[in-house]
């Protein structure tokens, strides 16, 4: 017999894992998972499988209490002489079953329920600690074994509908179940099964009768995906579950024609959990300067807690003696006499546990000696009439108390959660990087037009000081127009007054110098006639002396005579000296006179800078002998001086100078010297000094002479010279200055690298713009220019093939009306001028049709067949015949040609 394994009275106290009386005192039962190191595994086979096979676990031995059914009626009656075949001493935890009258056996449990155990006491001290280490995430089994009508469905299964303190292990684990989880994390399902034949039905949906038990090859996780599972929301939910199953059980049973003590009842319920993982590997592996917010490491825990109310366990033992056949009755308990052999391979640490012996054990192979927390309540009656029984329990129960299972934790990563959680933190990272980099867009957008708005709020204060810098420099140009206009117009004022003094002092002083010059004549034939005297008396004394005659009176009187002629002779000698210095002196007078009077002159016009043809003639006509004082000076003064006196304060100075400096440039051998002394630059100043028209003319006049040089022209445009004589024929009334200027611009237009320049800053405008004139001097200047440019124009087309495509500028700029209008213009320079422009205007094919259009052609024709110079004329002819167009329109229009 099994009982015999627990030796006599005292020997039966079998100390479990080591208990001594302290640690049985403390409710052990109750305890939680110790957090020391586990013990070393089991060998055992029993041990084997489950999802974390390769982790550590935590040893955790089967509990086993057992519970005392207190008498029921027909008990109280029929044993009412017996006394109870159990004596329990629950604060011992023991347990004494009587044997007889004088001997009995005891037991210690892990915990010792008496009759008057409250459903609640009983549920705290079985039930309780597998609840929550389910909810921590272990499997976790509790079950009732015990003999039909001792109270295993009573202690599991009351719903304690009519009394809330007769609520059951089931009800009240769902309560601490729903009242631990969180529903928005955490999930919680159930299946209720009933086992019976080794039939597995859903209690839950009667019409599944026959449910797979499936096994994990893997893991050797068993599971029932057939089963009806369903998710409990909260008590009612269940409880309303319960009794459903209960309905169901009842029915089945009918249907079967059998008993629910001959099935198994089996709750299963699925706690889901997420947790989240505090050390968290995965930002470990992360750079920490990573600017993902690290996600926690998911974590999910799968615990089942399986409540199974067992079939009574009298089969076991009476089989057959309620009337059923042997083999029926063993295939109804086969699921239970299978479960007992496992508990005693497993408590005998047999090399092999037959689990698959039955569904039962199957189903439960995790509860005994797998990973679950178990507790098993055997429930035993009173009546000495069942000692049999009692003590079978009794025994069962010491047996599976040996059971020592090794707890693990059900926990998986949740690589599913973990997806979905690193998704939404990507989407969030890609909206916020997307956000960022629409702020960094704004903010350079912004910073762009903040700095375009400085910068043209900066443009426009530099452009108003500009605007304000230059009003100031006009205003205060105008004023020292306004003071240099009074000073010349009292200079003027003083001019005119000295003009008439100079006049009068003139006259006086000329007709003084008539006089002075007779005197000196005089004086010179006196002198002249004297020595001639003094020649004769000498040759007399020479013959006198020669003759020998004594005449020493005769000597000594001819020798006073000739002393006394001496005398006169120096006297007079001196007189001359004087008279001389005083020439000199009236000489240079009369000059500063003329030159005074001259300045006030309207007529003088400085023609020795005219450099047009015969300059340098003419100059010298005009200068008489003025050349040889000019070169004198220069030679004496210097270049440099007078060209600083150019710059004077004193504006007599200023225009004698220029003038000085414009004879100087007539002369081909200075204008070198001029350019380099720096000449030119103050000779274009003067074209803007205002305050004397003679000034202007006179430097124009220069710049003219310096502008035959090739090399002069091309400085005078650097220096703004094309501008400043544009200026100047603008404003310029005065026939001679516009014929200098004309003068200049039209040397200027004979000079190929000009042509450009002078049509951009002004030059070909002005050049025409002085038509206005009238005067034939200019207007033969102008001619000259249009002429000069028309050839370097037809040059540039002829020699640089296709360069110049565009019509002649001349044309562009509204020439041609004049030039046709001149062509045939009296004076002979003009008309000259303009011919040889027609001849060049029409080289270009691309101006034909203007000059048609304009009437140039007839003047052309006119040309080739009267003009006076032959050179002319051929080339006109030439010209004609060699354009196609030109040729066309003669023949259109039946020109003898
Ligand atoms: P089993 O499920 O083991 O066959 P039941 O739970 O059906 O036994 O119990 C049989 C009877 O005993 C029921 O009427 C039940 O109410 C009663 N009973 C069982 N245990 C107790 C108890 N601890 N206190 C009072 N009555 C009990
Ligand atoms: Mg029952």
């Amino acid at each position: 017999m099994a009982s015999s394994r627990n030796g006599g009275i005292r020997g039966s106290m079998r100390p479990i894992s080591g208990a001594n009386s302290s640690n049985l005192r403390s409710s052990s039962f109750k305890s939680r998972i110790p957090s020391s190191a586990p013990a070393p595994r089991r060998s055992s086979s029993a041990s084997l499988g489950g999802p974390s096979a390769g982790d550590n676990g935590v040893p955790g031995r089967v509990r086993v209490a057992v519970r005392l059914r207190p008498r029921n009626a027909e008990e109280s009656v029929a044993d009412a002489d017996f006394a109870d075949c159990v004596e329990l001493q629950p604060e011992l935890k023991r347990l004494k079953l009587r044997k007889n009258n004088w001997d009995s056996e005891t037991y210690e449990f892990d915990e010792v329920l008496t009759e008057a155990a409250s459903q609640k006491r009983v549920y705290e001290v079985v039930a309780k600690p597998v609840v929550e280490s389910a909810l921590e995430g272990y499997n976790g089994t509790v079950m009732a074994y015990g003999q039909t009508g001792t109270g295993k469905t009573f202690t599991l299964g009351r719903l304690g509908d009519e009394d809330t303190a007769a609520r059951g292990i089931m009800v009240r684990s769902m309560e601490d179940i729903l009242a631990g989880i969180s529903l928005e994390s955490d999930s919680v399902s159930v299946s209720y099964l009933q086992l019976y034949m080794e039939t597995i039905q859903d209690l839950l949906d009667p019409a599944n009768d026959n449910i797979a038990i499936v096994e994990d090859p893997k893991t050797g996780d068993v599971s029932l995906p057939g089963a009806t599972h369903v998710e409990i929301r909260n008590q009612q939910n269940f409880l309303e579950l319960l009794r459903l199953g209960e309905t169901h059980r009842i029915a089945a049973n009918t249907k079967l024609n059998t008993e629910s003590s001959r099935s198994h009842a089996i709750l299963m319920v699925h706690v889901k959990r997420s947790v989240v993982e505090k050390d968290n590997s995965i930002s470990n592996e992360m750079d920490s300067s990573s600017h993902f917010v690290r996600p926690s490491k998911p974590l999910v825990r799968r615990s089942k807690l399986v409540l199974v109310d067992l079939a009574g366990s009298e089969r076991v033992h009476k089989s057959g003696s309620e009337g059923h056949m042997l083999e029926e009755a063993k295939s109804i308990n086969l699921s239970l006499s299978a479960l007992g052999k496992c508990i005693n391979a497993i408590a005998e640490d047999s090399a092999h546990v037959p689990f698959r012996d039955s569904k039962l054990t199957r189903l439960l192979r995790d509860s005994f000696g797998g990973t679950a927390r178990t507790s098993m309540i055997v429930t035993i009656g009173p009546s000495p009439r069942h000692r049999g029984e009692t003590t079978s329990t009794i025994l069962f129960g010491q047996r599976a108390m040996k059971v020592e299972n090794m707890l693990k934790i059900k926990e998986e990563f949740d690589y599913k959660s973990l997806s979905k959680k690193l998704e939404v933190q990507l989407d969030k990272v890609i909206a916020e990087n997307e956000r960022q980099q629409k702020m960094f867009d704004d903010e350079v957008e912004r910073v762009t037009l903040e700095a375009q708005n400085r910068i043209s709020e900066v443009e426009k204060n530099f452009a108003e000081a500009l605007e304000k810098e230059k009003l100031k420099c006009q205003m205060e140009y105008m004023e020292s127009v306004k003071k240099l206009e009074e000073k010349m117009l009292s200079n003027q004022r003083k001019q005119e007054d000295g003009k008439r003094n100079g006049e009068m002092n003139g006259f006086v002083a000329t007709s003084e110098l008539t006089h002075l010059k007779e005197v000196l004549e005089n004086e010179m034939k006196l002198r002249k006639a004297a020595e001639e005297e003094l020649n004769k008396f000498n040759n007399q004394l020479t013959q006198k002396t020669r003759s020998g005659e004594g005449g020493d009176a005769e000597i000594s009187r001819l020798q006073k005579l000739l002393e006394d002629e001496a005398v006169q002779k120096k006297k007079l000698e001196e007189e001359v000296t004087v008279l001389r210095s005083q020439l000199v002196q009236l000489t240079f007078e009369a000059d500063q006179m003329r030159r005074c009077l001259e300045r006030g002159g309207p007529t003088n016009s400085y023609s020795g800078s005219d450099l047009l043809s015969s300059r340098q003639s003419q100059f010298r006509e005009s200068m008489n002998g003025q050349k040889a004082p000019f070169a004198t000076l220069c030679e004496q003064v210097g270049l440099q001086k007078i060209l600083q006196l150019l710059e004077s304060e004193d504006a007599n100075i200023r225009i004698h100078a220029v003038k000085v400096v414009a004879n100087l440039a007539a002369e081909e051998t200075n204008q070198e010297k001029i350019v380099e002394a720096g000449g030119l630059t103050s000779l274009l100043m003067l074209l803007r000094s205002y305050e004397d028209e003679t000034v202007r003319r006179v430097a124009a006049g220069a710049i003219a002479n310096l502008a035959m040089n090739e090399v002069n022209q091309q400085l005078i445009v650097d220096q703004g010279g094309i501008s400043l004589l544009s200026l100047t024929a603008a404003d310029a009334e005065d026939p001679q200055t516009l014929r200098m200027v004309a003068g200049a611009i039209a040397n200027l237009c004979g000079n190929d690298k000009l042509q450009a320049r002078l049509r951009s800053e002004g030059g070909i405008k002005a050049l025409l713009g002085m038509v206005r004139c009238g005067h034939p001097d200019v207007l033969a200047q102008v001619a000259r220019g249009i002429a000069n440019f028309a050839k370097c124009e037809s040059r540039a087309t002829t020699q640089e093939a296709g360069v110049r495509s565009g019509r002649s500028v001349l044309v562009e700029d509204g020439a041609l009306p004049w030039i046709v209008q001149h062509a045939n213009d009296e004076a002979a320079p003009i008309r000259r001028h303009i011919e040889l422009a027609l001849c060049h205007l029409a080289q270009h094919e691309v101006n034909a049709r203007d000059m048609i259009s304009g009437g140039a052609l007839w003047e052309l024709v006119r040309i080739s067949r009267e003009c006076s110079r032959e050179d002319i004329r051929n080339l006109a002819h030439r010209t004609l015949s060699s354009s196609p167009v030109f040729r066309s329109e003669i023949r259109r229009l039946g020109i003898q040609f």
